[in-house]
């Protein structure tokens, strides 16, 4: 498996640049407070590529995706549809399609485009899935989920994040998703229990509260750790919980909560 770190988290790891032996970095604090601007959207499920950067979205399936180890065709179908540059500010268009996290304001960041489709591809998501994701962001992740599964339900901390990202989901008529702004720590218990549950945040531990809502056979994934984590997988089984880990990576905290317990 060939695995290229992308840009960094903060200013240090920043300057190292794109490869730093297999860490896969996915997030970075870069503080940028630029909207996103609104270009009308499209009805239905899936969102349509405005023209001029459809080559630049099978290039980056191509070159970022298929050439590791993104094999599951939905997860690679999802990821020629999604127009990454709508989730990105007017100022990181140019970049949406780079192999590298990107500031979106707030100083958070969308994820590396291979690191949305292995958080993806490992959930192992059926039409009919009902999934939790927490840490909207831009609502890029979201959107791939959204093209994957049933309904989606995804909490987001950051009051302006959750309006842009619930703007854009909506501008390019993606039904099945819905943003919540709050402390996704708590999961959300009313939609209960998930099939399957992505955190795009960084905990020190695993939230008790996303466990106890994932479904008997359903998968969580979750970046664990405080500087740098590890991508771990958890499944729900009769019996308990399986734990497996995966790739290092680099994730922006998970506020609230997680940082009290
Ligand atoms: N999935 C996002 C996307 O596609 O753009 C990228 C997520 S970004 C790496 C992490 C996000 O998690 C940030 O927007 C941050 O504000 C949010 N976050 C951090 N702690 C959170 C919490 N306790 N509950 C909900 N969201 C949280």
């Amino acid at each position: 498996m060939k695995h290229t770190a992308a840009a960094g988290y903060g200013g240090p790891l920043e300057a190292v640049g794109f490869v730093l032996l297999g860490l896969i970095l996915a997030g970075c604090t870069a503080p940028l407070e630029t909207p996103l601007d609104a270009a009308p959207g499209v009805a239905g499920r899936s969102a349509q590529a405005p023209p001029g950067r459809e080559g630049d979205r099978m290039r980056m399936v191509e070159r970022q995706l298929l050439t590791r180890d993104i094999t599951d065709p939905r997860v690679v179908r999802a990821m020629r549809r999604v127009p990454r540059e709508r989730f990105v500010p007017p100022d990181q268009r140019q970049r949406a399609y780079e192999d590298r996290p990107l500031p979106i304001g707030y100083r958070q960041t969308i994820s590396q485009p291979y690191i949305v489709a292995y958080m993806t591809q490992a959930l192992r998501l059926t039409p009919d899935a009902k999934v939790l994701e927490v840490g909207t962001g831009s609502g890029y992740q979201a959107a791939v989920l959204a093209e994957l599964a049933a309904a989606v339900y995804s909490i987001e901390i950051i009051t302006q994040l959750a309006e842009r990202a619930r703007d854009t989901l909506a501008e390019l008529g993606y039904a099945n998703v819905q943003v919540r702004q709050g402390d996704g720590y708590a999961g959300w218990p009313e939609q209960a229990p998930f099939d399957a549950i992505m955190v795009t945040a960084a905990p020190d531990h695993v939230p008790q509260p996303l466990v106890d809502q994932l479904a008997v056979g359903g998968r969580l994934i979750i970046p664990v750790g405080q500087n740098r984590q590890t991508l771990t997988i958890l499944t729900r089984t009769e019996d308990g919980v399986e734990q497996d880990t995966t790739l290092p990576v680099l994730f922006v905290p998970m506020t609230g909560e997680a940082e009290r317990r």
